[in-house]
């Protein structure tokens, strides 16, 4: 009855559910946002403690199995149920999102969300436990990566609940952990594109120097690249980055980041050779380059170690040297 691709795992322990909504601290003002009800069973109690539920699921076999859950139930006029699927829908306002999700649509769907708005106040989220623990990971954290600087960028990230497999029907492959995030207020002023970027480029390669990151020839190319067309089109460097531009990359991101293959370091080619100085010019944006980490202190410096503010300060110093990574 349940179809694996849709990743249709059911909640089957009530303790957990309850520990699930405990951990949330909905309010019973809150509109909840649901995505992948299911049969239900978390959205029972989410009705219980919120003001609303809106459920968005892309089963219509589900939809129907929802529907005639809450038929003549005191709560059905609160819940609204939405069929499609939730990467491609609008999302309605929403206070707080409770979720026991399918992972396919992990990496994709917490950038949607951290792209909506206005912004809501958390998000507590069922992940994959690899994927739950990049989220939380920190600098010098083995799982610290792209995902980790992005996701931290938006939003405060917290672990919650470790998830043993077996507390689903049918039980997924893989331990599962639920995770807090609550999106930074006010968001950072930075452009998201630049800064994935930057990130994207650092994290390539996390255990090695960004001295050696910068001295490859495709680096350097792409960024002296966009530097003399950002010369030639004259733009000033205070481009619009009002908040739908933001969020328009900042939901873009979670295409750009596969759900757990991302950023491994380990079978790159090293076919990027270092740049020979035998070009005069290339040396010169070279020595630039190399120049603002020095300037930074970031030369012998390694991306796996690197803070939110480190990656601000190093972001700060290329582009005021008008050297952008988008
Ligand atoms: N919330 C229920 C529970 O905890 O028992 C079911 C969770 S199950 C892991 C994920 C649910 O998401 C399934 O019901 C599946 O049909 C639905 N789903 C899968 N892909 C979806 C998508 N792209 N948009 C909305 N729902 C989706």
């Amino acid at each position: 009855p349940f179809h694996k691709s849709k990743g249709q795992h059911i909640l089957k322990n009530p303790l957990l559910i309850d520990s699930i909504i405990q951990k949330s601290g909905i309010k019973s003002t809150d509109v909840i946002l649901e995505i992948g009800p299911g049969t239900g069973n978390l959205t029972k109690k989410l009705l219980e403690v919120g003001k609303s539920v809106i459920a968005v699921e892309l089963d219509p076999r589900m939809v129907l199995e929802l529907q005639r859950r809450f038929q003549g139930t005191p709560s059905s006029t609160r819940l609204k149920v939405i069929q499609g699927d939730v990467l491609k829908c609008d999302l309605p306002y929403f206070d707080i999102c409770v979720a026991n999700i399918p992972y396919q649509i992990s990496s994709p769907l917490t950038f949607k969300l951290l792209s909506h708005r206005p912004l809501f106040r958390c998000a507590v989220i069922m992940f994959q436990r690899e994927f739950a623990m990049r989220l939380v990971a920190q600098p010098g954290d083995n799982l610290y990566c792209r995902l980790s600087v992005n996701t931290q960028l938006l939003a405060r990230v917290n672990h919650l609940l470790k998830v043993g497999r077996n507390n689903f029907r049918p039980p997924p492959k893989v331990d599962s952990s639920v995770v807090r995030i609550e999106p930074r207020k006010p968001l950072p002023v930075v452009k998201f594109k630049e800064w994935d970027g930057l990130v994207r480029i650092c994290f390539n390669r996390k255990n090695k120097t960004l001295g050696s990151i910068f001295r490859q020839k495709s680096v350097l190319s792409m960024l002296e690249k966009n530097y003399k067309t950002l010369q030639a089109s004259q733009l000033s460097r205070e481009e619009s980055s009002d908040s739908t531009e933001m969020a328009k990359s900042v939901t873009a991101l979670g295409d750009t980041l596969g759900d757990l293959s991302m950023d491994t370091d380990e079978c790159k080619d090293d076919e990027d050779m270092e740049m020979d100085d035998g070009d005069a010019k290339a040396s010169d944006f070279k020595e630039r380059v190399l120049g603002l980490l020095k300037q930074g202190g970031f030369e012998e410096r390694r991306s796996s170690k690197l803070t939110q503010a480190d990656f601000m300060h190093l972001l700060s110093l290329f582009n005021k040297a008008d050297i952008h990574f988008s």
